[in-house]
């Protein structure tokens, strides 16, 4: 069987969006339970409602509802139906479903949910017209700032805030309807950004400026190697060994600093990557501490420049700063390789997703910081 990772997350992934956690199974269970009671208890013995539950977001309410109903009952389930382009509108709506016989019946609508109520209202204008005994509504979940219609509501499980829920049957463009809980969406505040492209092509330059602009932490996961050789910590001098060879990491290992680095900065606004992921394993593995944490990374933008004026860069640079691996041409060149043999692939992985921004990275520092804001600025 497979495991449905998000039936027991504080946070899913529906879709392009995240949901929170918001009403647990045992609060809802317990709002179904009094609605049954008292309506039971309005009802009498005497009399079997006909409950009509209305699809599809009722089902499971409706489900749990008439066995936690003290009494007997009957329930039918109805569907709204909207057939396009055949009025001036453009739509016309119909009930479908209900067969039973509800002449002189007490009929109670069942709902999941009511917001503005424009539904609800059609629904309940063509049951006005039945010649029923007694007309009900019922509904699990309502949002009283929303609510725009005149109906009355006879009995309701949970008043919420206008915020757009999914679980316990409701969807969210067809997924999360068997959520046992509630959750409700997330807004996405925070801005993650991969900046990317090979050694030299202006990754820090442009990290720094676009850091201080949109208040990101920014994390070069090479400058922490360095820091850490620096002090001469294990994790130093493990990551030295591949670096003076102008060889990757481990993945183990730098997924692991990259998210200590992360979790150093529970309160950032975002982050700005650089130089990490830089293989599709580290890919898999950030979106999924992203998920996890509610968030995602919007875009990578890889700064495009020709591999002839990258050899020229790095040279100056390591003249300047003394990185053994910017001082020798043929380890630059076998650096190049290694970005292209294991890196490139990173581009499929951001494009399939729709979130890769490539940019001449050739040309004045501030016009190709300008180009980044342009992208950035989408989010
Ligand atoms: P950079 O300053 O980004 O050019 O990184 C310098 C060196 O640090 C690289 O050549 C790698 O040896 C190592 N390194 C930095 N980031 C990563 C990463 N995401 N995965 C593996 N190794 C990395």
């Amino acid at each position: 069987m497979l495991f449905n990772s998000n039936q027991m997350s504080e946070i899913v992934h529906l879709h392009d969006k995240h949901f929170e956690r918001f009403i647990s199974e045992s609060r809802i269970q317990k709002a179904v339970d009094q609605l049954a009671k008292s309506i039971y208890e309005d009802i009498g013995s005497d009399e079997i409602p006909l409950f009509v539950g209305i699809l599809n977001g009722s089902f499971i309410f409706a489900a749990d509802f008439v066995r936690a109903y003290p009494g007997d009952s009957e329930i039918s389930f109805i569907k709204l139906a909207s057939y396009a382009g055949m009025d001036s509108t453009g739509k016309v709506k119909q009930l479908l479903g209900l067969s039973e016989d509800i002449k002189d019946r007490t009929v109670i609508i069942l709902e999941d949910i009511i917001d503005t109520g424009n539904t609800l209202s059609k629904i309940y204008d063509t049951f006005e017209k039945l010649p029923v005994k007694e007309l009900k509504l019922a509904t699990l979940f309502f949002k009283p700032d929303v609510f725009t219609k005149a109906l009355h509501i006879d009995y309701i499980g949970i008043s919420i805030p206008d915020k757009f829920i999914v679980g316990y049957g409701l969807d969210y463009d067809g997924l999360g309807r068997n959520l046992k809980d509630i959750y409700q969406i997330k807004e996405n505040i925070m801005k993650n950004i991969v900046i990317f492209g090979p050694p030299g092509a202006g990754k820090g330059t442009q990290a720094a400026r676009l850091k201080e602009h949109y208040q990101l932490v920014h994390i070069s996961t090479g400058d922490v190697f360095r820091a850490n050789i620096k002090e001469k910590t294990d994790l130093g001098m493990l990551a030295k060994h591949y670096i003076d060879k102008g060889d990757l990491v481990p993945d183990e290992v730098t997924i692991d600093m990259l998210k200590a680095e992360v979790e150093k900065n529970p309160e950032a606004k975002g982050f700005l990557f650089d130089g990490f992921p830089r293989t599709e394993k580290q890919a898999l593995a950030l979106d999924a501490f992203l998920q996890a944490k509610g968030t995602m990374i919007n875009a990578m933008i890889a700064l495009e420049v020709p591999e002839d004026e990258l050899v020229r860069r790095l040279l100056e640079r390591g003249k300047i700063s003394g990185r053994t691996d910017d001082q020798d041409a043929s380890k630059i060149r076998y650096r190049f390789k290694e970005y292209e043999r294991k890196t490139a692939v990173l581009k499929d992985y951001y494009q399939k997703q729709g979130k890769y921004f490539g940019i001449n990275g050739l040309g004045d520092i501030s016009e190709i910081t300008q180009l980044l804001k342009e992208v950035i600025d989408q989010f």
